[in-house]
């Protein structure tokens, strides 16, 4: 957890583009779009991942979704997509739990 990047980008160690923060969240620009629109919402408690999750999480869950939505209205969207990302297989590669928000282009369905 001390050599986590988003715990690191979560205490101002890491400069990121920060679009929303609160005592709770922090939502910042990926570094590496995959849309006109892609924003990362954490937590800034360390949960590695969305299975780490325990009963005490319910409200942090809770508050990234309502975070999510908060930027989401915040930068105009009305068509969005949220994606988390559970597991190296499922494409997750930094272990700090986060949302991904995308928009801004058609999304397929299924996700690849
Ligand atoms: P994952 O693949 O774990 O679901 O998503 C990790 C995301 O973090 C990726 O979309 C990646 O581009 C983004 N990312 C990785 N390193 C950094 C960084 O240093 N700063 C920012 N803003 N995003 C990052
Ligand atoms: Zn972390």
């Amino acid at each position: 957890m001390s050599d986590c990047l988003f715990c690191k980008i979560a205490a101002g160690q890491i400069p990121a583009a920060v679009v929303y923060e609160d005592e709770h969240m922090l939502a910042f620009e990926d570094i590496n779009p995959q849309a006109p629109t892609h924003t990362l919402v954490i937590p800034r408690t360390h949960l590695p991942d969305l299975a780490a999750a325990e009963p005490d999480h319910e409200a942090l869950l809770g508050r990234l979704l309502a975070a999510a939505a908060r930027v989401a209205a915040q930068k105009g969207l009305s068509s969005y997509r949220t994606v988390i990302n559970n597991g190296s297989g499922a494409g997750q590669t930094v272990f700090h739990l986060h949302l991904h928000l995308l928009a801004g282009r058609p999304m397929g369905w299924p996700p690849g």
